[in-house]
């Protein structure tokens, strides 16, 4: 590590946890993210190794088969991932939906859906964006109808993370496509064997590779009106808003340990490149840029590390952690930048890591919400 500095939230246990963490993703993760970057997705096995572990729902409740720890253990999870440059594996988006269940689901589909997403016989996956409506989340057009002690559901959706593994989706539909954002509500699919339920295409991505990013149909899928989560239609969109600094607060973090990894493979590299009878690193614009960078990565640790005291303190606004978002991703695409320059040909080669974390960190600046979002959140608190 390029720097001593530890995170204000780590203690002893958590240094333990990480470890586990770090063993598993070198020995499981790591040898295998190659060929996942090749075939478009993850073994789907590699879910059910992780939960045996204790990787995922690290921060749901034991008592519905989680970890029980808190949004520390769910960040530590992120960091190891980002400093390896795992980008493959979509445990952010497994624990967000974990999240919407133990918030909004019935205490008998808690019992029942988290256990198994805990043990990676479930991968959850969120289903929001549509071909018309992606920041614009009002105009989608999904449509569920109740009938009986059943909802009905047809729609498309695309861009949607872990598509092709996901066991229960949740997804965003309009329950009364007449009241806008009244209208939206979040219904849970479990796909198994749903008749109308079809994954499409694994779109092929320049960078993330590795992460089943999928499009998926439904057509008259069925499902027990108990799927709602609740307790009435029409509560989607501010779910969605509650639970959104969670989502941007991990997927800033992954950022922060992506850069961290990134100056700690560049320096490496320019102290050891010799050009012009010297090392790389000696020369005054490499030590300039690499300053600069070490400078914008710190500023946002800290910023980071603020966030997840709050997360787990269950402060987080939503203005901070969109600016969090903002700043960070904006940051990484900088960073990633600058690094990659300094690796020259090397670097844009896919050899050296430091092209897949070049590749990897542009979509932060759009998923999540895109940067222009975050500024709109901002703004409105001037
Ligand atoms: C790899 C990947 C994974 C994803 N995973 C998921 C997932 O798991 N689930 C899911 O539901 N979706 C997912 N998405 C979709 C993602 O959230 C959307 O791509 C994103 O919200 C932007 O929507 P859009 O692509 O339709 O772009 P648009 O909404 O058409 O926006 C295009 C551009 O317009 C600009 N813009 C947007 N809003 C504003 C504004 N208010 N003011 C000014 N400018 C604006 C921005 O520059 C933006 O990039 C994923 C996308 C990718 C690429």
């Amino acid at each position: 590590m390029v720097s001593e500095y530890r995170s204000p939230w780590m203690d002893d246990e958590l240094e333990m946890f990480r470890d586990a963490a770090k063993r598993f993703i070198e020995s499981e993760i790591v040898p295998n993210d190659a060929r996942w970057r090749e075939q478009h997705h993850v073994d789907r096995d590699i879910w059910n190794k992780a939960g045996e572990v204790g990787l995922l729902c690290t921060d749901i409740p034991a008592e519905y088969g989680g970890v029980g720890g808190d949004a520390r253990h769910e960040a530590v999870v992120a960091e190891e991932m980002g400093c390896h440059g795992i980008s493959s594996f979509g445990h952010v988006v497994h624990s967000i939906l974990a999240h919407y269940v133990l918030n909004y689901g019935t205490e008998e589909r808690k019992c029942n859906w988290l256990p198994r997403m805990a043990s990676g016989e479930l991968v959850g996956a969120i289903a929001m964006t549509e071909p018309g409506a992606g920041s614009d989340l009002q105009a989608v057009r999904a449509r569920a109808v109740r009938e009986g002690d059943q909802y009905v559901l047809n729609g498309t959706k695309t861009f949607i993370s872990n598509g092709l593994h996901a066991g229960l989706v949740g997804v965003v539909v309009k329950t009364d496509p007449t009241k806008g954002a009244k209208g939206i509500s979040i219904i849970m699919v479990e796909t198994k064997d749903l008749p109308g339920y079809r994954v499409g295409r694994v779109l092929d991505k320049i960078g993330q590779n590795g992460w089943d990013t999928a499009e998926m149909f439904f057509d008259d899928c069925r499902v027990p009106a108990d799927c709602l989560l609740g307790p009435a239609e029409g509560q989607g969109f501010v779910q969605l808003m509650r639970d959104l600094p969670y989502e941007r607060a991990l997927l800033a973090l992954g950022g922060v340990a992506a850069m961290e990894y990134a100056l700690a493979i560049t320096t490496e590299y320019a102290r050891s490149r010799k050009l012009f009878g010297q090392a790389l690193l000696e020369m005054q614009n490499t030590r300039f840029k690499l300053a600069e960078v070490k400078t914008q990565v710190h500023v946002a640790r800290v910023f980071i590390d603020d966030c997840i005291r709050q997360l787990k303190d269950g402060t987080l606004d939503t203005v901070t952690a969109s600016m969090a978002k903002l700043w960070i991703t904006e940051a990484q695409c900088r960073v990633m930048d600058e690094c990659l320059q300094l690796f020259g040909g090397y670097g844009y080669t896919t050899e050296y890591p430091i092209s897949l974390l070049y590749v990897d960190a542009r979509v932060q600046r759009i998923y999540g919400g895109a940067s222009e979002v975050m500024k709109e959140i901002v703004a409105r608190s001037l």
